[in-house]
């Protein structure tokens, strides 16, 4: 497997070099929405720690992206009045990876509506600012 480039899209967003549409943050894990949403309210859960994706991440910050995907998948329930949530996580080319930090997608799912396929579509950003703060707005505490 290559190394982990500190250069990739993710990386300059945890270092404020990029910008992104904030959701949650803490001193392991930053959440932010998704620029080419499957559904809306799709967000992407990444670890602060260095890691290309589950095979080299340590196992304590993959518990704690975890945890905060589950708060997440919670908060998508509620404020996008979803009926499911789906969760997904892509590892190296042959696993579906695009970017190399480790990530973990929480989409927000209603009854019958399928995602729009992968990269099909770059969302407003005023869209993504009004809705990554209703998603913050409905982060549980635990
Ligand atoms: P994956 O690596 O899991 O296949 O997908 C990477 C995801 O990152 C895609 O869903 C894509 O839309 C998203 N993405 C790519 N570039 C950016 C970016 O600059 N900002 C944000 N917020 N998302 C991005």
């Amino acid at each position: 497997m290559p190394d982990y480039d500190p250069n990739n899209i993710f990386a300059k967003i945890i270092r404020g070099e990029l910008p992104c549409h904030k959701v949650y943050e803490d001193d392991r894990a930053l959440v932010f929405l998704d620029i080419m949403p499957r559904a809306p309210g799709h967000a992407l859960v990444i670890p602060k720690s260095p890691a290309r994706n589950i095979l080299d991440v340590a196992p304590d910050d993959l518990a704690h992206v975890a945890q905060i995907a589950q708060r997440v998948a919670k908060a998508g329930m509620r404020a996008f009045e979803a009926d499911g949530v789906t969760v997904q996580q892509f590892n190296e080319n042959a696993g579906g990876q695009v970017v190399f930090h480790l990530h973990v997608h929480v989409i927000p799912r209603k009854d019958g509506v399928p995602m729009k396929p992968a990269a099909s579509y770059k969302e407003k950003p005023e869209v993504l600012a009004e809705q990554a703060k209703k998603l913050a707005a409905a982060m549980p505490s635990v």
